[in-house]
């Protein structure tokens, strides 16, 4: 056996790992060759982290429903594409404005959890196809539920001149349906919805700019 070899199996393979370990502390002469080989790959570039979200993940918080910033990140940037995280099949990332939109009902733990509880995840894979959610995401409903929406001055919604009719039934969408999959919450509480409701909504109730997650709410 001659270091050469070594040296060439390390060369040709490109990666720590393949380098023997017990010959690293057996012999002495080896371990300085080796280094000085493999030092000049120190300053290669890390891999993209975006490709690989789950060397970062564990350092950072997990949100209500259990997504973190780089998850969410890594399926705004299409990294991830939305076949491979939605779960009921439905949700859509052509509306989608935030990051924080692309979480999957499945995933949410309010309509994950309605579903669940009252057995309806027999018979449907997505909250849009609950029967409250057709009748809550009405137009007439919600016109009619505006009113009884608080703004953040206490008021009641509005649609002020000039906001298009589907641009604020949108926004009393929103607040209509998060209320709807978690009770009241007060204005410090908000939370972002389902992509596949985001994109049901949208759909439906077309106008010319998406406002999203954030800055939907009516001021
Ligand atoms: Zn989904
Ligand atoms: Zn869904």
């Amino acid at each position: 056996m001659s270091s050469d070899s070594e040296i060439s199996s390390v060369e040709q393979s490109d990666s720590e790992e393949t380098y023997p370990e017990e010959e690293i502390e057996n012999d002495d002469v080896d371990v300085e060759v080796v280094l000085s080989l493999v030092q000049p790959y120190e300053d290669e570039p890390l891999a993209d982290a975006s490709a690989e979200p789950h060397m970062e993940e564990e350092n950072e918080d997990a949100d209500a429903d259990g997504l973190t910033p780089t998850v969410l990140e890594a399926r705004y940037e299409r990294t991830v594409p939305v076949t491979s995280w939605c779960q009921c099949e439905l949700c859509n990332d052509m509306n989608l404005v935030g990051a924080l939109e692309f979480r999957c009902c499945r995933e949410v733990v309010h309509s994950s959890g309605k579903l669940v509880f009252d057995g309806s995840i027999e018979r449907i894979s997505c909250i849009t196809q609950h029967e409250d959610y057709a009748a809550l995401s009405n137009r007439t409903v919600l016109l009619q539920a505006a009113p009884l929406l608080r703004n953040k001055d206490g008021r009641s919604y509005r649609r002020r001149s000039g906001v298009p009719e589907n641009e604020f039934i949108r926004a009393v969408a929103y607040r209509w349906m998060i209320r709807w999959l978690c009770g009241y919450m007060g204005w410090e509480n908000t939370r972002p919805l389902p992509a596949c409701i985001y994109h049901d909504i949208r759909s439906r109730y077309q106008t010319l700019q998406s406002r999203g997650y954030r800055n939907a709410l009516p001021e």
